[in-house]
């Protein structure tokens, strides 16, 4: 290992929680690397940020002051730029090759929240027992982020935020492209939860009646891990799972743009998180039975 790597991409739209803990607990996230550069015996280490967050930039920089050990990237605004693949290779140039991670080439990867979770566990012996979020979104009336505890309802959120100003139609843990949708406003906050969002009718894409692929090839052009999605929604689809493997369902980070760009209204990233499910699990399957013998 010779790289540690800070994300601090906050890629998807609407979320800004990294954004607000860089500029008011910098210090903090700084202190949280120091001790992950002396944990990990690493020399270097990289906060990556997106030229969206220029004011975030300045103020790292300040903090660091001459620092050689570690350093502020500036990273294009894009999306899926927060993901570690696009990550490692944006900073290093390096790709990392399928079913590898980031430590097989020389990185590792914490976020910001974690950073500063560290140095507070180390300075105060506090455990992680809180986070900000972003409670954001066309229906939430005063959009803010909040520092608040693990455990929070969504509800208690949107309340503070002073309710919703039109009717809501969707209610998202996480971001708009990679969040997942909830049932429940009494949603607990957790560890992992970076936003909270409140949408009317008017986001998110139209219902497609009778959703068919008419070979247009845009999810081609937006897949960032270079897939075929629409192949694989097809093969997941009629249950080909062994196909689906070979066209590298096992390689979709699932960052949805896919399904996003698509004219056909196709769920081609729903159907692809089925086929990842099933091969996992058939995986696992053939192990336990392998281990038995
Ligand atoms: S974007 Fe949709 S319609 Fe176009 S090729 Fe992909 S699955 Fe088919
Ligand atoms: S979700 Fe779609 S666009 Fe994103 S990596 Fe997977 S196949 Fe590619």
């Amino acid at each position: 290992m010779d790289k540690i790597i800070v994300n601090c991409a906050e890629c998807e739209p609407f979320i800004t929680a990294n954004h607000r803990l860089l500029l008011e607990h910098g210090a903090s996230v700084i202190n949280g690397v120091k001790i992950l550069l002396k944990a990990l015996g690493v020399r270097t280490a990289f906060i990556a940020v997106e030229d969206n967050k220029m004011d975030a930039v300045e103020k790292l920089e300040e903090l660091l002051g001459d620092s050689r050990m570690i350093s502020v990237k500036v990273m294009k605004t894009k999306y899926p730029q927060g993901d570690e693949r696009q990550l490692v290779y944006a900073l290093t140039g390096e790709e990392i090759p399928a079913g590898k991670l980031p430590a097989d080439v020389g990185c590792v990867i914490f976020n910001a929240e974690t950073c500063a979770a560290i140095y507070k566990a180390f300075s105060t012996g506090m455990p992680s027992v809180s986070r900000v979020v972003t409670v954001d979104g066309d229906c939430i009336r005063r959009p803010k982020n909040l520092l608040v505890p693990v455990g929070t309802s969504a509800s208690d959120l949107i309340a503070f935020c002073g309710g919703l100003c039109r009717p809501p139609k969707k209610l998202v843990n996480g971001g708009p492209m990679m969040g997942a949708a909830q049932w429940d406003p009494e949603m607990p906050v957790t560890k992992s939860t970076s936003a909270v969002l409140v949408f009317s009718a008017r986001f998110g894409r139209k219902n497609v009646a009778k959703p068919a692929c008419i070979r247009c090839g845009r999810c081609v052009n937006h897949c960032p891990m270079h897939l075929m999605p629409m192949y694989i929604a097809q093969f997941s689809k009629i249950g080909d799972l062994k196909r689906a493997e070979e066209y590298g369902a096992m390689s979709c980070v699932e960052c949805g743009s896919c399904s996003y760009n698509c004219p056909g209204g196709v769920e081609i990233v729903q159907h692809i998180r089925v086929a990842k499910a099933a091969i996992k699990t058939e995986k696992a399957r053939i192990a336990s039975l392998n281990a038995l013998k």
